[in-house]
């Protein structure tokens, strides 16, 4: 593995690079060296108060005239420049996070890309209607933009899911502020960075770096922003809830997970296999719609569950940075120990480890590294069939039918996918409308794609992203009405 000197990042405030008012700094790690790699502003009370006052500025001038289409086509360039800067981005994305470069290089950054390009397309096509109305009126809708938008982001997919929500928010005319996860800012800084090249005008997106209990809890609280839009944990959802009542922001809330990736005995077993183990190791298992309950008919359970263990056993985490790398270093120290706490919880309450449950040693004496974890004989009231875990550890659970199936898969507070594996065509649409999820995949798990909706049900969150369906989250409509009447 290579040292990188520490870069230095200033927040993005009004089209220019500046220091936190204060010079407070905060420094980002890279969890598989445990390196500081960069040092990076943290925002105070100034600075955000600067950064809503210049996005609400762009919002009232020269962001605000721009015409739909031109709007459209700078949208556009976002997408192109990601890609041209793709291999120096994805490497940002991979040492701040610890993700496998090839996921980064060939999975989210071109997604994040694709992300503004599809939005770039709605840009000119976000219209009002005109309305029958009784009387001789003519009355008609205007969808115009929500105003100044705050996207505050979690560390698991940084560039990705703030595009998810830069996408449409810029397409629908509105401002962007955008609050990174202070584990992972490089790559929301790169794309201001990129927003300052293609000739977004000063203050339509602007990136305030800081810890969320301070800089996010003050953009939660600002009077001046006129929506938030949040990924992550899903008590830091409620507090964000409760703490923008009093502005009585617009709120859409992309939360915590514990999906079930169901196998029905007349499945195709090796690719239910694969997708059991790219279900909950796909992305260190630090994705909100993880499979990280495994449902599986007891008939086959026992046959299923070696094949997993061993396919487990197989995947070594290595060096990010490589090429071949498919496991990367757990993105923090923090979530390394909340990992190994759900694994000690999961012993001591009686489930069956059978693959890996312990930190790996890839050469080099550093980083925070988990083999890929599997447990047998979980049942439903374990804290590991309960709680999102944010790790590569999964839960295998039994079930007897159909119906206790679907029972066990929605015995849960969360509700953002599930899987189903079956060759039974009935019973997959069948169990796929009881099924209480937001997004459930038939013999295919993790498949996103821009223009389908992602989003919860339940303590999941509310509001969709990506698709025509996030549109509606970053616009509001005007009713205007005309006498005709002489
Ligand atoms: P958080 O939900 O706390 O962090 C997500 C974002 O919110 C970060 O930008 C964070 O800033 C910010 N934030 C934190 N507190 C506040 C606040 N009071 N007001 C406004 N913004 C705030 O997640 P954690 O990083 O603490 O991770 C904890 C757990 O959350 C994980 O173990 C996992 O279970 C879950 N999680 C779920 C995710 C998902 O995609 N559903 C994503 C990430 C985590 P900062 O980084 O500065 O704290």
């Amino acid at each position: 593995m290579t040292t990188t000197a520490v870069m230095r990042k200033q927040l993005f405030i009004n089209g220019e690079w500046r220091d936190a008012a204060k010079g407070k700094t905060l420094d980002v790690v890279n969890p598989a060296t445990e390196q500081v790699i960069a040092c990076v502003a943290s925002a105070g009370a100034s600075d955000v108060d600067a950064a809503v006052a210049s996005a609400r500025a762009a919002l009232d001038g020269p962001w605000g005239r721009l015409s739909a289409r031109e709007r459209g086509r700078l949208i556009w360039k976002i997408g192109e420049k990601l890609m041209e800067k793709a291999d120096e981005i994805a490497r940002l994305e991979t040492l701040h996070n610890g993700k496998p470069i090839f996921e980064s290089r060939q999975i989210e950054i071109p997604a994040a890309a694709e992300c503004f390009q599809y939005y770039a397309g709605w840009a000119d096509k976000i219209h009002g209607e005109t309305i029958p109305v009784k009387g001789n009126f003519l009355a008609y809708t205007l969808r115009e933009p929500v105003g100044v938008i705050a996207a505050i982001v979690p560390w698991n997919f940084p560039l990705l899911l703030t595009s998810w929500k830069v996408g449409p928010a810029l397409a629908c005319g509105n401002t962007v502020i955008i609050k990174p996860a202070s584990q992972t800012p490089l790559t929301a800084l790169a794309l201001a960075e990129i927003g300052q090249e293609v000739g977004l005008p000063p203050g339509v997106l602007n990136v305030v770096t800081g810890p969320g209990s301070e800089v996010g809890r003050m953009i939660v609280e600002h009077p001046g922003i006129d929506k938030i839009a949040f990924t992550g944990d899903t008590s830091t959802g409620k507090g964000i809830m409760r703490a923008s009542a009093d502005t009585l922001k617009r709120i859409t809330l992309e939360l915590g997970g514990k999906s079930p990736n169901i196998v029905f005995p007349d499945a195709d077993i090796e690719a239910a296999v694969r997708g059991a183990t790219t279900g909950i190791f796909y992305g260190k298992g630090e994705v909100c719609a993880a499979g990280s309950r495994l449902l599986v008919d007891k008939s086959i359970k026992n046959e299923f569950i070696d094949k997993v263990a061993a396919r487990a056993r197989k995947m070594a985490p290595g060096d990010p940075l490589d090429p071949k790398t498919r496991l990367g270093a757990i993105s923090s120290k923090k979530q390394l120990e909340t990992d190994l706490r759900y694994i000690e919880t999961a012993k001591k309450e009686g489930a069956t480890l059978v693959a890996g449950g312990g930190r790996v040693d890839i050469g080099t004496g550093k980083g925070f590294f988990l083999a890929p974890t599997v447990f047998d004989g979980v049942t439903p009231e374990m804290t590991i069939a309960r709680e999102e875990v944010f790790g590569p550890v999964l839960a295998a659970i039994e079930f007897a039918d159909v119906d206790e199936a679907i029972a066990r898969a929605n015995n849960s507070s969360y509700g953002l996918a599930a899987a189903i594996w079956t060759r039974d065509i009935k019973k997959a649409h069948a169990v796929a409308r009881r099924l209480q999820a937001g997004t459930v995949w038939i013999n295919t798990y993790n498949v996103y794609d821009t223009a389908a909706p992602f989003g919860g049900y339940k303590q999941s969150g509310f509001g969709r992203e990506m698709s025509v369906h996030a549109l509606e989250h970053y616009t509001q409509v005007k009713s205007v009405w005309v006498d005709l009447n002489q």
